[in-house]
């Protein structure tokens, strides 16, 4: 998608702050950041929403929730973290590349 700023981060055209990198998926520091950590998940294939999942896309959402795992565990949020996949405009979604938010609290 030429337009899309996602696919753009995957291209190397926008170099975002990535902190994980797999054949499937895309890790990168959210340039808005709402929590300590907070990451945003995507896959490498453009979908633009939740609603647009096939059910052959099972194992790449799989991927993201492992990324997500990883990426905690990294940053040192493991037991205190939170994961949010924004649908649609009024379900808080902006860009219209699906990814997951990944905000995270280091223990208290
Ligand atoms: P949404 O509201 O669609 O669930 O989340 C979109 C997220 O993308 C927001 O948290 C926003 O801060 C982030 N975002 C938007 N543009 C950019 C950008 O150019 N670079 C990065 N790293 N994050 C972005
Ligand atoms: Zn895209």
């Amino acid at each position: 998608m030429s337009d899309c700023i996602f696919c753009k981060m995957i291209d190397g055209e926008i170099k975002p702050d990535i902190v994980l990198e797999t054949d499937s998926v895309l890790v990168f520091h959210d340039i808005n950041p709402q929590a300590p950590t907070h990451v945003l998940i995507i896959p490498k294939r453009h979908i633009p929403t939740m609603n647009d999942l096939e059910p052959e896309d099972a194992k790449l959402m799989g991927d993201l929730c492992l990324a997500a795992r990883k990426v905690a565990e990294r940053e040192g949020v493991s037991g205190n973290f939170r994961t949010t996949i924004n649908c649609g405009r009024d379900g808080g979604q902006e860009v219209f590349h699906l990814h997951m938010h990944l905000l995270g609290w280091p223990p208290s």
